[in-house]
C-alpha cells in the first residue's frame, strides 16, 4: 500500500527536518524533562517524610506532596500526548533507498523489461464493465445499495475465475518452496503500524474498527509480517517463503475518475501474497527471485506488461526498492499496475522485532519467542520482502479486455482451465 512520505537515496527524510516535527520533539523533550524533575522532587518529598517529623513539618511535607502530584497528574497527561504525536510522525519515516534506485516522480521509473505487445483487434473492443455487463459477470449496482460505491458482486463464471486464479496462483507459488497460508482479516493496529502502515494519519488507507485497537487488513503483507513477531528465528530455517491468500480492504481516499472505474480500483479484493524472511545478505537476490516469479506468472497468462523499477517518489515508507509490473488494459486504453514487489529491508522486522541467530549458536527450533530459552550470542534483524502473485480485480480486467472476442465472449488462458473444469470460452450463455 502506498505511503504519503518518501525520502531519496542517502537523503533524510522530509519530515524529520520539518519544522512540525522537530517542535514536537524539542516540546516532548522538555515535557520529559519537566516530568521527571517534578518525579524526583516528589520522591523527595516522600523521603523527607519517612520517620518521626515534627507535625508541622509533616503537613507541609504533606501539602507540598499533594501539589506535586497534581502537577505532576497534568504534566502526564500532556507528555502521554506528545509521545502520542511523536510516535505518529516517527512512524512516517521511511526506509532508505536503494543507491540504484531513480530519483523523483512515477514518471522517473526505469523501464526493467517488457513482454509481449499490445494485441490489435479487427472488432470494436469493449471495456471491462460492457463485456462484464453483456455475460453477467458483475453486480455493481446492488452492489453500491448494499455497500456502497466501489464494492461489487461477482457472479457466474467471475466467480469461477477469481477462485481459478487464486488456486492456480498458490499452486505455482507453492511449488517454488512457498508456504500457502490463509491470514488473519483483522489484525491489531500496533502491527499495521510495525510493518510501515499508518492506520491513524489523515487520509489513511486503513480501515479501522471503531472502538477496538484491530483493523482490517489492506494486504497480506501485515498478517504474515507479523506471523514471527518478537521472535529470533534459526538460520538453518532461513529463508522462510510465504503465498498467502486474503481479502484486501482499502479506503482508497482520494482516488476516484474514469481511470480508477469498475474493477480497476475498489474497496475489497482478494489478493495472493508472497513473502520472504531472509538474512540481510541474501534480500537482493530473492528480490530478483520474487520479481521473475511474478513475470513468469504474467506472461503464462498470456499478457503484455512491463516491469518498472519504481522512482524514490512511489516507493513507499518500508520499500528499499520496489518494481512494478504494468500490464496492458485495452479497454481502459492503459497501462494499470498490476503487482508490486518491495524489498523492505530491515525496515518492518526491527519494529515487529524479528532477528534471527547467525550459526552456530542457532536455537534448534525454527523459532524461539524472545526470552524463552534462545541461545545466548548475537542476533540480526531478517529482510523482508513482499510481492502481489495475483491481484484478482486487475488480473479480471486483464483477461477480459485482452482475451475477448468479436463475438463478445472471451478466451480463458490456458494455464487457469484446470482449474475451471476445462472451460475454454466465457460466452453470454452461461
Ligand atoms: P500494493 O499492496 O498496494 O502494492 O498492491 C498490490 C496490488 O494490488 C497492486 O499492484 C494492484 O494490482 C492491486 N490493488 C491495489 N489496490 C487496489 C484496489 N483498490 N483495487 C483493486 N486492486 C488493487
Amino acid at each position: 500500500m502506498p505511503s504519503p512520505t518518501t525520502s531519496g537515496p542517502g537523503t533524510l527524510p522530509p519530515i524529520w527536518t520539518s519544522s512540525s516535527s522537530s517542535t514536537i520533539s524539542t516540546s516532548h523533550c522538555r515535557r520529559w524533562q519537566e516530568v521527571e524533575r517534578l518525579r524526583a522532587e516528589r520522591n523527595a518529598v516522600a523521603n523527607k517524610m519517612k520517620g518521626k517529623l515534627d507535625p508541622s513539618v509533616r503537613q507541609a511535607l504533606v501539602e507540598e506532596g499533594k501539589n506535586l502530584k497534581e502537577g505532576l497528574i497534568a504534566l502526564e497527561e500532556d507528555l502521554v500526548q506528545l509521545t502520542d504525536k511523536l510516535q505518529l510522525e516517527a512512524q512516517s519515516i521511511p526506509n532508505t533507498t536503494h543507491p540504484d534506485v531513480p530519483v523523483g516522480g512515477e514518471e522517473s521509473s526505469v523501464l526493467r523489461k517488457e513482454v509481449g505487445s499490445q494485441r490489435s483487434f479487427n472488432f470494436a473492443i469493449k471495456d471491462h464493465l460492457q463485456l462484464g455487463k453483456e455475460l453477467d459477470l458483475f453486480d455493481f449496482d446492488a452492489a453500491a445499495e448494499v455497500s456502497g460505491s466501489k464494492f461489487y458482486y461477482l457472479k457466474n463464471e467471475a466467480v469461477l475465475l477469481e477462485m481459478a486464479l487464486v488456486n492456480w496462483a498458490i499452486s505455482e507459488v507453492s511449488k517454488k518452496g512457498f508456504t500457502p497460508l490463509i491470514t488473519p482479516e483483522i489484525v491489531r493496529s500496533s502491527v499495521v503500524e510495525k510493518c510501515g502502515f499508518q492506520p491513524r494519519a489523515k487520509n489513511t488507507q486503513v480501515y479501522s474498527i471503531e472502538d477496538s485497537d484491530q483493523c482490517l487488513i489492506g494486504t497480506a503483507e501485515i498478517p504474515v509480517g507479523g506471523i514471527h513477531m518478537d521472535s529470533i528465528l534459526a538460520e538453518s530455517a532461513l529463508p522462510l517463503k510465504y503465498v498467502a491468500y486474503s481479502h484486501c480492504f482499502r479506503t482508497e481516499a482520494g482516488a476516484a475518475g474514469a481511470a480508477t472505474r469498475g474493477l480497476y480500483r475498489v474497496h475489497q479484493f482478494s489478493k495472493v501474497e508472497m513473502f520472504i524472511f531472509c538474512r540481510p545478505e541474501e534480500s537482493g537476490k530473492w528480490h530478483e527471485e520474487l520479481i521473475t516469479i511474478e513475470e513468469d506468472l504474467y506472461a503464462s497468462l498470456g499478457l503484455h506488461f512491463k516491469t518498472l523499477d519504481m522512482a524514490t517518489g512511489d516507493l513507499g515508507a518500508p520499500a528499499y526498492r520496489k518494481f512494478d509490473i504494468e500490464a496492458w488494459m485495452p479497454g481502459l486504453e492503459r497501462y494499470g499496475e498490476i503487482s508490486s514487489a518491495s524489498n523492505c529491508t530491515d525496515y518492518q522486522s526491527r519494529r515487529l522485532g524479528i532477528r534471527y541467530r547467525p550459526s552456530p549458536s542457532e536455537p534448534p527450533s525454527t523459532s524461539t519467542k524472545k526470552g524463552k530459552g534462545a541461545a545466548s550470542g548475537p542476533t540480526q534483524f531478517v529482510h523482508t520482502l513482499n510481492a502481489t502473485a495475483v491481484a484478482v480485480p486487475r488480473l479480471i480486467v486483464c483477461i477480459l479486455e485482452n482475451f475477448q472476442q468479436g463475438d463478445g465472449s472471451i478466451v480463458v488462458p490456458e494455464p487457469l482451465r484446470p482449474y475451471m473444469g476445462g472451460l475454454e470460452l466465457l460466452s453470454p450463455k452461461f
